[in-house]
């Protein structure tokens, strides 16, 4: 966790400076965290400097964003606990990262405090003890890959002890953006009885540093199953060639592609966001060029809570209004693209 760049000096000082009023990236800055690792802003231009340096159009927020743009908080039966599906809970052990994403749809919250207090802890264990449709629990945070080992391990003892809790799943970044946290004491933390999967969030296939392949692979060794999810973001990764790119330097790293996401409606990120139909475009390309293994699936997580729908098939569809998706349950949902900032 030393050396990160954290404030407008430090970024200045290594050269990644937006060139935006320094007066408008520290009002960017005082709301939304910034944090970018040594090995990030050893890569960070273009697609990779966007992800994490502060730009001053995070400021406008626009009418169709929301501070908790999936619903996380209406599903919440106990702290840092979210119940949306009947199978899995989604449990926020930290709100730390390694890294501050500009387009973090937990933005909001992200950073403002740091490991779930072990009280809050304890409560959410009780529900999934006595909640038997639970099958799976997936940390995610924050990024639960930026506790401590023994902090880590004690979180997956208890929760693996659970009977009905069949298997873990870990959301984290930390492979990728700070690959040395991934060393013995941790590989060990992950070394379970019961089946932990790991999604890494990655987005650009120049944050497969040679560190991050050598984090891969060992988590590969310690027999760690390995997805990934990556979010779809303009000037980022809206080009076949990137995702093509990025998706074969998962494969070749023992990484399935699992969800490409479109950008969610966190507040200050219209300009990451593409429209359904170029991320359409963009898929229908990549199938020509890339095997089933290689494919993620494209996804939107329908604003307000209704979960998430796939954006290649039946469930979207394209009508003089905007887009209508059916959720799990049945129900429409009007999604409109915003209109470019
Ligand atoms: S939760 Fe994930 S996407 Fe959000 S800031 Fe942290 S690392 Fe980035």
């Amino acid at each position: 966790m030393t050396n990160a760049l954290t404030t407008i000096d430090a970024l200045d000082a290594a050269g990644l400076a937006t060139g935006a009023k320094r007066e408008l990236l520290e009002r960017v800055v005082e709301r939304f965290r910034l944090r970018i690792t040594p090995e990030m802003a050893g890569v960070a231009s273009g697609g990779v400097a966007a992800q994490f340096v502060p730009d001053a159009r995070e400021l406008v927020t626009r009418p169709e964003e929301l501070t908790d743009p999936i619903g996380d908080r209406r599903f919440s039966p106990a702290p840092g606990l979210t119940h949306r599906y009947a199978d899995r809970v989604i449990l926020a052990v930290t709100q730390a990262c390694e890294v501050y994403c500009r387009f973090c749809f937990r933005r909001e919250t992200v950073g403002a405090a740091g490991v779930l207090p072990e009280a809050d802890f304890l409560q959410a264990l009780d529900y999934i003890a006595r909640t038997p449709a639970i099958r799976e629990v997936i940390l995610t945070g924050g990024d639960p890959l930026s506790l401590s080992p023994r902090r880590l391990e004690s979180v997956l003892a208890r929760l693996e002890a659970v009977p009905h809790v069949e298997s873990l799943r870990i959301h984290s970044r930390v492979p990728v953006v700070a690959p040395a946290r991934m060393d013995g004491a941790m590989l060990a933390a992950l070394d379970r009885d019961k089946p932990v999967h790991l999604v890494i969030h990655t987005n650009h296939p120049d944050e497969m540093t040679p560190a991050a392949q050598a984090a891969l692979r060992a988590l590969s060794r310690a027999g760690v199953a390995m997805f990934s999810q990556s979010v779809l973001l303009r000037g980022v990764n809206d080009d076949a060639d990137v995702l093509e790119a990025l998706f074969r330097g998962l494969i070749r790293n023992r990484v399935k592609p699992y969800y490409l996401h479109h950008c969610d409606l966190a507040e200050g990120t219209s300009h990451f966001r593409t429209t359904i139909a170029e991320g359409r475009a963009l898929m229908a390309e990549l199938k020509r060029r890339l095997s089933g293994l290689a494919m993620p699936t494209y996804v939107l997580d329908i604003p307000g809570g209704a979960g998430k729908v796939g954006l290649m098939g039946a469930a979207a569809e394209e009508g003089p209004d905007g887009w209508v998706v059916t959720d799990r349950h049945g129900g429409r949902h009007l999604y409109q693209d915003p209109e470019r900032p």
